[in-house]
């Protein structure tokens, strides 16, 4: 490319689409001419309803008003997601977002923690202010614990997909994006490989300098265009297939996604103001549909309003995601499980990460690079991460379980969990998405148990350490007694006006 990039076209319109159009029109809209295309006959994959904190940095880049977002996409807070039977049956922990204590004098506060478990059997979620409003089914938009250096809560939302979608779109049509309703019949390309132009299935060719790819699974411009190829991490990720169905609540939305670990998969609960989302992620090497099927049905807890939909996946990413004159978001870049809710946050950081790069005088070889070295190691990350949760399970003789457990891991995992099992050590950059407190809580609820904990500790006396924990017990438990029921704070706030999906 040597040219001045003026034009850009978006393939596809889903959550993907939307989001990249609502975001370059808000901060890149001036300088280019921004058309989106998408196929109201080929629809959107419609699942992709939880989220995780970050996703606050995203709307304020678009300027979006946080009550009327809620209220357009039928929206709920959700305060961490609570890990079910995965370490053992019967057994249940949270990942809660937002701290997990406080430090003190250098040494991460979990090592105290861990010092006194044997004088003061309190449980890490103690201390965990989002973990004792999740399970009140409380919430308020609290930043800070008043009259204490304690942080307030931390939230992400759970909301429509497809309104979600819809909301984007009337926003970014307001910018001055362009929408056309037409199925892309493949691509042009100039003579050096890089996309010239969409050929649609009318006949029409869309020109562009910059194309986008969020076509989702299918990859039109990205694989069947540019052959980018793929890397498989089902070795790692073995669920390859998911049922999806909404049920109608059954009481007030519950302010966190759970997941559910069954037979071979797991299944999430997405509670939102109208209705429940729900789905059960599986492996078919360890299961048949229908079985999966029903073991989903088994487990919903109030009635259907649809019949259960099946959605196969490859766990993995592209090779590149950035290739040539194309850059691709979402379900085209990859797909990690849903366990932690990172697929929104990926389309959302490689949406900041091409405005930062983005190309506008054409030349961009260093950039692209950088681009995709950045985007490749987030996907990394987070696929560790998510690996944790299969691999130190304590489920012994569940064919699928089993080989979860005895699954040879990433070097980078294995060395994250040993470093805990020799020293309750965490060590995270600053840019990575989770951070000490996502490990700690995931390791220890996984069952991951440290030899010992750092000696400076010893530093503090006893009595000291005891008495702080002590009182931030109580910190915590007095704020959370002060919130308001979620129910409520949505009835104020944010409660849902009837569906638009225009
Ligand atoms: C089972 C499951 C559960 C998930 N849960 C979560 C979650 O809880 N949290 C989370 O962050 N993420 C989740 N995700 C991921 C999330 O759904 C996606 O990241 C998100 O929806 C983005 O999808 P997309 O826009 O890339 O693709 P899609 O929604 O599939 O959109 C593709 C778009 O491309 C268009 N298109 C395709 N081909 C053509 C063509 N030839 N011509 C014209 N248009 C075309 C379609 O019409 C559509 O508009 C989940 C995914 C799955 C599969």
């Amino acid at each position: 490319m040597s040219n001045e990039i003026r034009s850009v076209v978006i393939a596809g319109g889903g959550t993907a689409g939307w989001m990249t159009a609502a975001a370059l029109a808000r901060v890149l809209g001036p300088r280019l001419t921004i058309t989106l295309v998408e196929s109201s006959e080929i629809g959107i994959v419609g699942v992709g309803e939880a989220t995780i904190p970050a996703i606050a940095g995203f709307n304020r880049m678009i300027k979006l008003d946080e009550d009327d977002f809620l209220r357009s996409t039928q929206g709920t807070f959700k305060l961490g997601i609570e890990f079910v039977n995965w370490w053992e049956m019967g057994h249940a922990y949270m990942h809660a977002f937002g701290p997990v204590g406080r430090d003190l004098a250098y040494v991460p506060f979990h090592h105290y923690w861990l010092k006194e478990q044997s004088r003061d059997a309190s449980s890490l979620w103690d201390y965990s202010f989002n973990w004792l409003a999740a399970k009140q089914g409380k919430f308020a938009r609290v930043e800070r614990i008043a009259d204490t250096p304690l942080a307030g809560l931390a939230w992400a939302f759970h909301f429509d997909a497809s309104l979600y979608a819809a909301y984007l779109s009337r926003l970014s049509q307001g910018m001055g994006v362009r929408r056309i309703d037409a199925k892309i019949a493949g691509a042009l390309q100039d003579p050096d490989g890089d996309v010239r132009a969409l050929k649609l299935e009318d006949g029409r060719e869309l020109a562009a300098d910059f194309f986008i790819d969020c076509t989702g699974f299918r990859g039109v411009l990205i694989e069947q265009a540019l052959k980018t190829g793929y890397e498989d991490w089902s070795k790692w990720l073995p669920c390859d297939r998911a049922f999806a169905v909404p049920t109608e609540n059954v009481g007030p939305p519950a302010p966190y996604t759970r997941a559910t670990a069954l037979e071979a998969g797991w299944q999430w609960r997405i509670p939102l103001q109208h209705r429940t989302g729900n789905g059960h992620v599986f492996c078919s090497g360890h299961i048949s549909d229908e079985r999966a099927r029903e073991q989903l049905l088994a487990n919903v807890e109030g009635r259907p309003l649809a019949d259960p939909r099946l959605i196969k996946f490859q766990t993995g990413r592209r090779k590149v995601l950035w290739n040539r004159n194309v850059v691709c978001m979402g379900l085209a870049s990859g797909f990690l499980e849903p366990l932690e809710s990172t697929s929104i946050h990926l389309i959302q950081v490689a949406i900041q990460r091409l405005i930062l790069h983005f190309p506008h005088h054409g030349d961009c070889e260093e950039r692209r690079r950088e681009f995709n070295r950045a985007a490749i190691s987030e996907y990394e990350y987070i696929r560790d991460f998510i690996i944790l949760h299969y691999y130190a399970n304590n489920r012994v003789s569940e064919p699928f379980w089993d080989a979860c457990r005895t699954m040879n891991v990433p070097d980078s995992l294995r060395h994250k969990i040993e470093l805990f099992r020799e020293s309750a050590g965490i060590f995270c950059s600053a840019d990575d998405l989770f951070q000490l407190t996502s490990w700690l809580q995931v390791l220890w609820g996984q069952g991951v148990r440290p030899r010992g904990t750092h000696p400076f500790v010893e530093a503090v006396a006893p009595q000291d350490r005891g008495g702080y924990l002590k009182d931030l017990r109580s910190l915590y438990a007095q704020a959370t007694q002060k919130l308001p029921s979620q129910a409520d704070f949505i009835a104020r706030h944010c409660a849902a006006t009837p569906p638009s999906r225009g």
